[in-house]
């Protein structure tokens, strides 16, 4: 049984005992579960994408050239470390030429042999 479906059984109890009273704090205290029920839900999907950001950044692998790459991702996916170190947002570069990726948002220009 759910904690709505629990409220509103209590709920027909209190209200044949005829006592008003009761039934406004019953009421209450409903209210407030029902917002602890949407916190907690809030709570528990924030603690999630927590939880994949740390893993990511656990993946993280640096290189001598302005970008980063993560453990286990398929090969040829780089990131750009300076956005990384400034907003912690991972911006996939692009290959610029042979030699150099090119970061999209902040222009940077990192070489494929610094690695
Ligand atoms: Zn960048």
């Amino acid at each position: 049984m759910g904690l709505y479906e629990g409220i509103k059984d209590v709920a027909k109890v209190v209200q044949q005992a005829d006592n008003v009273e009761l039934y406004r704090k019953l009421l209450d205290l409903s209210s407030q579960a029902l917002d602890m029920q949407a916190e907690i839900a809030t709570l528990q999907k924030e603690n999630e994408e927590l939880k994949n950001e740390l893993h990511k950044k656990k993946r993280i692998l640096r290189h001598k050239g302005i970008y980063i790459t993560l453990e286990g991702e398929q090969s040829g996916i780089v990131y750009c470390s300076s956005c990384y170190g400034k907003d912690d947002t991972f911006i996939q570069m692009f290959d610029y030429d042979e030699e150099c990726y090119r970061c999209p948002v902040c222009k940077v220009f990192a070489y494929k042999n610094d690695q």
